[in-house]
């Protein structure tokens, strides 16, 4: 079965395929893609051209699915097909994700005409938290605004379901790894046992973190959009809404400014003044820049924060888990956010954190209640394995 997987930005497309074999094992068999992307049809074209050249992809028909990574849908969550109803809840929300809906509505368009007879399927970001409790999701705003359909919805939840999974197995707990293979098709099925207590930091280029309970997700630090939470690469994560209205008023900005701004010039960027890259931040503050230290200790300050929202929330946890660019391949700031939560179980073992980058691992000491790992993120992965399960459940 050779499943494609498709990212697509403003103007780009970013395709892999991978291939299943009938006992569910997935090997990557191309990635590429294609920038400043005018026309979609196109790019279509040239990816399938350079599929077929390559010997993977004969004709469309040796294709079984496309799986895309959506954002969020005005009244449509989960992992389902990618038809004219997803286009539509796409393009109802596309004022909370301007930089994301659009060109998946277009694109998801555009495939669909190219593969009439290749099942599509849309693997929203927000399908994780479908089962969080209402009081975690509600925010405190006039009835008409919650019509309106301002609440928290969560986002990265492919690479939190990702978490959710792989910790369950890394903790010999089978029944909640298979709880979490099928949570799309069937929901939260019954458990029995000790509740498994997970929490996940997903840190990058944007960053959030969920706390899990057997396998499904009871809250997440990302809201209505994914300009929330903790301070992002270059948009601003938490802030008071009150400080909108009053740049206006007193810094004279429109509104299209002030939301440029707050996703271009703000987060670590606007924190550090250095760049948007904790890589180059790292090395200022090394290098002695104050506003780069600042940075990274208001980042660590923030994923403690949502740490221990979700620590009480779940009455202590059984794993913590750091993923994605920041979290697996930065031990110090690893150490950072551990640090002194001895009292809580949380010991981290130095050696093992130092050793471990961009690979999966356990860094917790050995005699640390709660176990600590780094799981390497693999969203699209995830997108093409639930692509799988949707086309299989819809057949
Ligand atoms: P995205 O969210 O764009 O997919 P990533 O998950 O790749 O991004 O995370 C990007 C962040 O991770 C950047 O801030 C970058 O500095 C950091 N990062 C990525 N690789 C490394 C590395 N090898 N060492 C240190 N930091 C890294």
């Amino acid at each position: 079965m050779n499943i494609l997987v498709a990212n697509l930005g403003s103007t780009s497309l970013k395709f892999r395929l991978f291939r299943f074999d009938g006992a569910g094992g997935a090997a990557l068999l191309a990635k590429g893609g294609y920038e400043r992307v005018t026309d979609y049809g196109k790019a279509i074209d040239d990816c399938l051209a350079e599929l077929k050249a390559a010997g993977h992809v004969r004709s469309p028909a040796d294709l079984h699915g496309v799986g895309f990574k959506t954002v969020l849908g005005k009244n449509l969550t989960g992992c389902v097909p990618a038809d004219e109803k997803t286009i539509a809840a796409l393009d109802g929300f596309k004022e909370i994700a301007p930089a994301h809906n659009p060109p998946y509505a277009t694109g998801i368009q555009r495939f669909r005409e190219k593969l009439p007879g290749v099942p599509l399927v849309a693997l929203f970001e927000t399908a994780f938290y479908q089962w969080v409790p209402e009081a975690a999701a509600r925010y405190a705003v006039p009835e008409a605004w919650h019509q309106a359909g301002v609440r928290r919805y969560g986002f990265h939840g492919a690479s939190h379901k990702f978490v959710a999974e792989r910790s369950a197995e890394l903790l010999g707990r089978k029944d909640i790894a298979d709880r979490v293979r099928q949570l799309y098709q069937a929901g939260p099925t019954p458990v029995s046992g000790r509740a498994l207590r997970v929490i996940s930091c997903h840190l990058g280029g944007s960053s959030s973190v969920t706390g899990i309970r057997d396998g499904v997700a009871i809250g997440t630090s990302m809201g209505l959009s994914p300009q929330s939470g903790l301070p992002q690469n270059n948009r601003v994560g938490d802030l008071d809404s009150a400080a909108v209205p009053f740049v206006m008023k007193t810094l004279g900005l429109s509104i299209a400014e002030v939301e440029r701004q707050m996703t271009k010039e703000g987060g670590l960027l606007g924190l550090s003044g250095v760049s948007n890259d904790l890589r180059d931040i790292r090395a200022a503050a090394t290098a002695g820049n104050a506003r780069a230290q600042l940075a990274l200790d208001v980042f660590v300050h923030s994923a403690r924060h949502w740490i221990g929202a979700f620590l009480l929330e779940l009455g202590g946890c059984d794993a913590l888990v750091f993923t994605a660019g920041i979290g697996e391949n930065n031990p110090d700031l690893r150490a950072a956010f551990c640090a002194q939560l001895e009292q809580l179980g949380i010991v981290i073992d130095p050696v093992k954190n130092d050793a471990l980058r961009g690979a999966e691992g356990e860094i917790s000491a050995a005699g640390s209640r709660v176990k600590v790992f780094v799981i390497p993120a693999n969203e699209e992965l995830v997108v093409a394995r639930e692509t799988l399960r949707c086309i299989a459940a819809h057949n």
